[in-house]
């Protein structure tokens, strides 16, 4: 049993505020997504927590798009950021919000900012306006066009919308405070010109709301309780208020929780992007992806992602979580429910030399030890099977339970089998390995006495197929590819992250795998079929080892 881990910090928040009457007790949380891109792990995160929150006290949870760049954003993104939600395991009442929704509300409040003299047009440039704008230390300077009168302002900003005016030839700001030492209340841009199509609102459009102007509202729009954000929107909030107060709109408030950070991995979705574009990986859905998508075509179990963000927990200090813990998760989730299966990697072949030529059988091997529930397999056995060539060694000490002239080894479910001989080819390599087998000692039957310390996994040929494997390893080769701004990051991309090897065979039962069932190779890893695979190419991701090798890599340093 799990410890019951102790109340974050927001959960006591949500409690006080529920004992002592606020919001009249509701609790209502979002998530809120830009779709300019795919759902990585610390979205998972956001996810668990928004919508575990709203679970665990009978709240709801809104999914809400933040949709306010046309320019970089796509209903595909929407469509898989719906998919990985569901797949994780939440619901959202089969309504999705869209920021996009609110377009006219928002331009209303803009209206509202102008005729209370709160917002005011502003031709200058880009540039002009960053220059204006000081540093922490220095306060920023009047733009020449503060003081527009109302109605020049409201002619202005309808005119915009209607289309009179170019790209970046103007813009809105409120009109707040250019000596704040926060920067964001520096008479912040609230409303610029895009004539983009919006996958939404076509060509509705051609002024966009600022996503700041756009999210906090939006929040108020749906009577958000508990706006939950990341660390970085912390100095955003005073301006959030700001428009609370000055819009006279439902007061949200906004918490904050440090970002899930993974090592080995990128976790910015402009950065994934870059490995999408320049096909450094072969999709959003690359195994090797952070992403959600990725996690799952790897095999990844929804369970094993929402223990992981429970093991994280919610903290208000930025730190780094190594990504065995990661691992971890997943083995313990696969250990559960996987069926234990037989796949030789690298095969070399074994002859049972006094196995009746000819004859075969069908031997039952369970499924699953750890789930009784799992029931048990036929697998066909015979005179010649393959083995890892790994677990053959010529000269071996006391210590090698596996092959090697004159020991004993159990084959999984099978019997007993002592080496003889081993074969090898002009160039050195072993071709051939020749075993006895105990009649007696087959598993579950076993009258023979003989001992056998080993045991090793095996496919008979006859009966084997062949199996393309995806060996996946970590994405990148140094704990944080990020920190030297000097370098990119794409130069520490580890190239052993993925090895295919096409010449492995597999037991026969594995012909009828489907997408999203979990086996665990014996002795190799936990492993799902790919949807690559197909009836002539059977394609299998190893999801994770049975161990953690870099964990012992790293004791040898
Ligand atoms: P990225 O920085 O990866 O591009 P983002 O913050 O721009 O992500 P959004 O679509 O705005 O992406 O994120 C939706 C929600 O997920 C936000 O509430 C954001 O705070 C949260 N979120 C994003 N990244 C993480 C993370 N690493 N850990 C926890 N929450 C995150
Ligand atoms: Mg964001």
């Amino acid at each position: 049993m799990e410890k019951e881990i102790s109340k974050n910090f927001l959960e006591q928040i949500i409690e006080d505020d529920i004992e002592n009457g606020k919001n009249e007790g509701r609790v209502h949380t979002r998530f809120p997504p830009e779709p300019n891109g795919y759902l990585h792990i610390g979205h998972a995160k956001s996810i668990c927590l928004n919508f575990g929150l709203g679970e665990s006290y009978n709240g709801k949870t809104n999914l809400r798009f933040d949709d306010t760049n046309p320019v970089k954003e796509d209903t595909e993104y929407v469509d898989a950021i719906k998919e990985d939600i569901k797949w994780l395991g939440f619901t959202w009442d089969n309504k999705a919000y869209y920021a996009s929704d609110y377009f006219h509300e928002l331009y209303a409040f803009a209206e509202k900012l102008i005729e209370d003299g709160k917002a005011f047009i502003d031709d200058s440039t880009q540039e002009e306006i960053s220059e204006m704008r000081g540093t922490p230390a220095i306060p920023g300077t009047p733009s020449p066009n503060r003081n527009r009168s109302v109605e020049e302002n409201l002619d202005l900003f309808r005119r915009m919308k209607a289309g009179e005016f170019d790209e970046g030839s103007r813009v809105l700001r409120a009109k707040i405070d250019l000596a704040s030492p926060n920067m964001h209340m520096r008479d912040p841009i609230i409303y610029r010109i895009l004539k983009a199509h919006h996958h939404r609102t076509g060509d509705e459009w051609c002024i966009y709301p600022m996503y700041d102007f756009a999210h906090g509202q939006s929040d108020s729009l749906e009577k958000i309780t508990h706006s939950i954000c990341t660390l970085e929107f912390e100095n955003h909030k005073p301006l959030y208020n700001w428009f609370i107060e000055n819009l006279e709109i439902y007061p949200t408030k906004q918490y904050e929780f440090a970002r899930l950070n993974l090592n080995y991995t990128v976790m910015s979705k402009r950065k994934l992007l870059q490995l999408v574009e320049e096909g450094l990986v072969s999709g959003w859905d690359d195994p090797r992806m952070p992403t959600i998508s990725g996690l799952r075509r790897r095999g990844y179990t929804p369970a094993s992602i929402r223990n992981f963000a429970k093991r994280v927990g919610v903290a208000r200090r930025e730190h780094v979580i190594d990504v065995a813990l990661l691992e971890f998760s997943v083995r313990e989730d696969l250990n559960k429910i996987a069926h234990r299966v037989m796949g030789v990697l690298d095969p070399v072949k074994l002859v049972i030399t006094n196995y009746p030529e000819g004859q075969e059988e069908m031997l039952s091997v369970e499924n699953n030890p750890e789930d009784p529930t799992a029931g048990a397999r036929e697998v066909p056995f015979a005179r010649e099977i393959y083995v890892e060539r790994e677990d053959y060694k010529k000269d071996a000490n006391k210590k090698w339970f596996r092959l090697s002239e004159g020991k004993n080894v159990r084959l999984k479910g099978a019997y007993i089998i002592n080496c003889e001989k081993a074969i090898f080819a002009e160039d050195g390599s072993l071709s051939e390995i020749h075993c006895t087998y105990y009649p007696d000692s087959k598993s579950g039957q076993d009258t023979s006495g003989i001992k056998a310390k080993g045991t090793l996994h095996w496919v008979s040929i006859a009966h084997g197929i062949p199996a393309e494997i995806r060996l996946y390893d970590r994405l990148f080769s140094v704990e944080a590819p990020l920190a030297d701004p000097e370098k990119d990051f794409k130069e520490f991309i580890n190239p052993d992250a993925l090895k295919v090897i096409t010449k492995a065979i597999i037991e026969p039962s594995l012909k009828h795998a489907k997408l999203g069932d979990f086996f665990q190779f014996m002795r190799k890893g936990y492993f799902v079929k790919d949807q690559d695979s197909t009836p002539e190419n059977l394609v299998f991701n190893r999801t994770v080892t049975l161990r953690d090798g870099w964990a012992k890599k790293q004791e040898k340093k």
